[in-house]
């Protein structure tokens, strides 16, 4: 009977993926795979040569939602053929990504078993790279277009991760990368409630063994000229210190609030 299960690849090539993840891809009767660099693709490859890339999906202009319906229905389709698939996403498969929810939904529903195992996501490295811990000031994360289209309120005495910043307001896909139209109203917005000099970072995860990773730190309203690539991530660190709530601390018999 057929099963799906979606593991990582992890952002660093080849050196993130889990041991189990790797497992299940060498076990796999077929492999779907959408890696961010070819090195993971290859590895994949070795691994299982069933592996079969999702990226052709993908086409200029056309419609991403489209395109992650398709991705979905390749594994489903595989799996109603009987076979144990395994779909490999880069970093986590169950962060920012919607084919693999999808499916494991869709095949649950019908009764088959479809699981996912965590991978190395872009925020577990960020978190590494610019020694943030999101547990210090909470973490509020939104992906750059959801973030704009829902009027969220951002908390400025928290930790704020904004995803997918360069295709802000586009849907469409371009390999040649996005326009990066919009991205001045996305400064816009965050200027609302950090002010045009606020201090943000424009973060890339070294992909390639020996690669440095992008910090770029520039004040908010240099954020609209600033080069934005597919893998910019926005980390936007807090403006004031939360007001501690004394009755709460006293009731709790503390004498200051907690941090870890
Ligand atoms: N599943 C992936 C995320 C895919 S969504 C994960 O677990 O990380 C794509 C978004 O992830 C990008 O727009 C960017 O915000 C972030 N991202 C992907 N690769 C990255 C990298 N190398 N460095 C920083 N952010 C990255």
């Amino acid at each position: 009977r057929g099963a799906l299960v979606c593991v990582g690849s992890g952002i660093r090539s080849i050196g993130q993926v889990t041991l189990e993840a790797k497992n299940h891809i060498a076990a796999a009767d077929k492999v779907y795979c959408l890696c961010s660099d070819p090195m993971s693709e290859e590895w994949v490859r070795k691994l299982n040569p069933t592996a079969e890339t999702l990226y052709t999906l993908y086409g200029d202009g056309k419609n991403r939602i489209e395109t992650y319906r398709q991705m979905t229905q390749a594994m489903v389709d595989a799996v109603h053929a009987g076979q144990r698939v395994c779909g490999v996403f880069y970093g986590h498969p169950g962060v920012f990504a919607t084919p693999t929810h999808n499916a494991i939904r869709i095949l649950r529903a019908e009764g088959y078993e479809a699981t996912m195992q965590p991978g190395v996501s872009a925020e577990d490295n960020l978190y590494a790279d610019l020694g943030i811990d999101p547990a210090k000031h909470g973490c509020q994360m939104y992906e750059a277009t959801h973030l704009l289209t829902t009027g969220r309120t951002l908390d400025p005495t928290a930790t704020v991760i904004i995803w997918q910043i360069s295709c802000v307001g586009e849907l469409g896909f371009n390999l040649s990368g996005y326009t990066g139209e919009h991205v001045p109203a996305l400064v816009e917005y965050l200027e609302k409630t950090y002010g045009p000099d606020h201090e943000v970072t424009v973060y890339e995860a070294a992909v390639f063994p020996g690669q440095k990773c992008r910090m770029d730190a520039m004040p908010l309203h240099e954020l609209g000229t600033a080069r934005l690539t597919g893998v910019s991530t926005l980390y936007v660190p807090p403006k004031h210190k939360p007001k501690p709530d004394q009755d709460m601390i006293q009731r709790l018999k503390l004498r200051e609030t907690f941090t870890t």
